[in-house]
């Protein structure tokens, strides 16, 4: 322990696994013990060692999917507006039942995202009491994406599921 370059946690911005780190190598990049992922070292509870312009994301024609099985998804675009390579990137929703009480969540993840590229995720919905789904929640190596650029395109603050109805 050196009383000049104290050690700090935090956690890995993919699985949560805690980290420690020396403080000055704040802002480095690492791997995770656990999921191997890369991750950015930060203090918790201070700003993010980055501008948010460094992993700048745009989500938009988001919509409920359904298959001829009747396995429904939550489809979108993600595109990676930052002008630079990220490492991960992970798009999740909060689901909501008829009550609007939260039943769970669904994810869709990216290994390597290149810069001004575009992907289209699929998050799949299993729970058959999913109504809705919230604004989707974005995070990469950097961490959490507080303030996600959604497309103003008929994006409403929350995703109306389309109706169970039976394909024929
Ligand atoms: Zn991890």
């Amino acid at each position: 322990m050196n009383a000049h370059n104290p050690s700090v946690n935090c956690f890995c911005n993919f699985c949560g696994h805690p980290l420690r780190f020396q403080i000055s190598r704040v802002g480095q990049a690492v791997n995770c013990l656990n999921c191997m992922m890369e991750t950015i070292l930060f203090i918790p509870g201070l700003q993010s060692p980055y501008p948010e312009d460094r992993y700048l994301l745009h989500a938009s024609e988001i919509s409920w999917i359904q298959n001829q099985f009747g396995l429904r998804k939550i489809s979108g675009i993600l595109t990676n507006k930052s002008g630079q390579h990220l490492d991960w990137v992970r798009v999740e929703f909060i689901l909501y039942n008829e009550d609007s009480l939260p039943i769970g969540m669904t994810s869709d993840c990216l290994i390597s995202f290149s810069a001004q590229s575009a992907w289209t995720f699929n998050a799949p919905v299993s729970q058959a009491e999913a109504a809705r789904a919230s604004e989707p929640l974005l995070s990469c190596e950097y961490g959490r994406i507080m303030r996600p650029i959604t497309g103003n395109l008929a994006f409403p603050s929350a995703i109306e599921m389309q109706p169970m109805a039976r394909t024929h």
